[in-house]
């Protein structure tokens, strides 16, 4: 490790090559190999789209040099910007097929002094950069190759810029950086032969016609023998599987076909949701990155009232005061988030209708690279005017309520006040008759009252005298029984004239 505050930390090698983890076991280079493929699915069962992130570089200074080494012969096209026309002294061989008996070779053409100086190999056929964990298996090597050397150009630009385009000066900072870090037997590794470890099981044939089923293998066409896996046959490969050593995966026209499989399945599922987003109650929208309709169903048209919404932008149905909510939730969108919120459309006869979204990036199933977004829109004017309705409602409620308690406050109030009155009044009547009674007591003229019942109320002192009848034992009675002490018996007497009407007092 070269920089010594990294010494604590575990590397992960972003690599196009399986058999990196056995080369970083070996040297304790690296920690962790990570398979482009690996990282790729990753990026795709995660919707992330790094197209929708900035461009930027590697935090590390960018390799220049190295950028060549994983195509075939970039190691010796390196090689010449140092010693010039080494290439003439360089073997340039790739492919298992083949560098195995060259290597096996070797020591006797070495003997025999016709060895080249440099052999600059690679196991892949087409290099490392069409290795067994990248995804571009099968391409066409220039169209793989077209980005390596690309890249290649704008670094070699770039450095010869950082040195004021002198080779020279470039070339001393690379030195002065490797004589900094290089010890003799740098680049020394051993290799095991571990082949005689593996018992091979060799399938039957019907067995390697299951493996085949597996690898997508039907007819005779199939069987193409390319050598891409590191096979020289696909029944090599098919052997490799039936030994766990391999899976179909690693073979390209596997991956092509089962590629095909999958798309066709999208297809498929794309036509079933198709026809279910057009049958849809709720209006169903996909935009694109500018903003432009590219499809709606037919209760997206019923929203906005107007038949010929697609190509038009979607802001002609916004009113402004909406336009910074939606650039924001589009900006969204291309950072891969979903929402739901609410918002109104203008319809096409100028009425407003609010709506419920639910928004989501959208992909390119087959790139997987954001095209725009879609949403599901549901009317929910009505939802809303009830809602308005029924806030209004308790609202009315509330201020009758308020009013009626304050009716009702008034009235316990007044009642409150009556029964002040009343009592003030009976305390005053209670007042006048006990100073009546007190007179009519005093009198000395005998008094007695009746009530309109005939029920003896009053008997006062001079009465109890004159006739020996005490208070107590005559006032609540009633029948005449007053007239006793004056007639011997109950029966009306003068007194009783008062109960009679006047009428019927008149005509008696
Ligand atoms: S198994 Fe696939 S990759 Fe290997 S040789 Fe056959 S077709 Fe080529």
């Amino acid at each position: 490790m070269y920089y010594k505050h990294f010494s604590e930390y575990k590397i992960a090698v972003v690599s196009p090559c399986i058999a990196k983890k056995r080369e970083y076991e070996a040297t304790g280079l690296g920690d962790y190999n990570l398979g482009i493929k690996s990282i790729d699915k990753f990026l795709i069962d995660n919707n992330i789209d790094l197209n929708t992130y900035p461009d930027s570089n590697f935090d590390n200074p960018p390799a220049e040099r190295a950028v060549l080494f994983s195509s075939p012969g970039g190691l010796t096209k390196t090689l010449e910007r140092w010693i010039p026309g080494i290439e003439c002294d360089t073997r340039q061989i790739e492919g298992v097929e083949i560098i195995y008996d060259y290597l096996a070779d070797l020591p006797k053409i070495i003997d025999e002094g016709k060895a080249p100086l440099v052999i600059d190999c690679l196991s892949c056929k087409n290099g490392c950069n069409q290795g067994p964990a990248t995804k571009v298996i099968g391409q066409s090597p220039d169209e793989t190759e077209f980005w390596i050397k690309k890249r290649a150009k704008e670094l070699k630009k770039l450095y010869l810029d950082e040195n004021e385009n002198n080779v020279e000066k470039s070339k001393k900072s690379i030195e002065n950086i490797v004589s900094r870090y290089w010890y003799s037997d740098y680049f020394e590794r051993e290799y095991v032969n571990r082949w005689e470890n593996v018992t091979i099981k060799y399938p039957t044939k019907n067995e390697i016609e299951g493996i085949y089923q597996k690898m997508h293998k039907y007819k005779t066409e199939d069987i193409l023998n390319c050598s891409a896996c590191g096979y020289n046959s696909c029944e090599g490969m098919a052997i490799a599987i039936h030994n766990k050593l391999n899976r179909p995966e690693n073979c390209h026209h596997y991956l092509k076909r089962q590629t095909d499989i999958n798309l066709a399945e999208a297809e498929n599922s794309k036509d079933k949701v198709e026809a279910v987003l057009q049958t849809s109650q709720d209006g169903f929208v996909e935009i694109d990155l500018e903003e432009t309709i590219i499809s709606a169903n037919d209760s997206m048209k019923r929203i906005l009232k107007k038949k010929d919404i697609v190509g038009k932008s979607l802001f002609d149905f916004i009113d402004d005061k909406y336009k910074t909510i939606i650039t924001n939730e589009i900006e969204g969108r291309l950072k891969g988030k979903h929402s739901i919120y609410e918002m109104e459309f203008i319809q096409s006869d100028g009425n407003r209708i609010c709506c419920l979204i639910s928004a989501s990036p959208m992909y390119d199933f087959k790139t997987h690279t954001l095209i725009g977004s879609f949403a599901m829109i549901s009317d929910i004017s009505k939802l809303k005017e009830t809602e308005q309705k029924l806030r209004f409602a308790n609202e009315n409620l509330e201020q009758k309520v308020l009013d009626r308690t304050a009716k009702l406050n008034e009235a316990l109030e007044e009642l409150k006040q009556q029964r002040e009155e009343i009592l003030t009044q009976r305390d005053a009547l209670s007042d006048s008759e006990q100073k009546i009674n007190h007179i009519l007591e005093m009198l000395p003229n005998s008094v007695f009252i009746i009530n309109e019942h005939g029920v003896v109320t009053f008997w006062n002192k001079a009465i109890e005298k004159m006739t020996g009848v005490s208070s107590k034992s005559i006032i609540g009675k009633g029948e005449y029984e007053y007239a006793i002490p004056f007639y011997g018996e109950a029966r009306p007497i003068l007194i009783d004239l008062v109960r009679i009407d006047q009428t019927t007092l008149i005509e008696n």
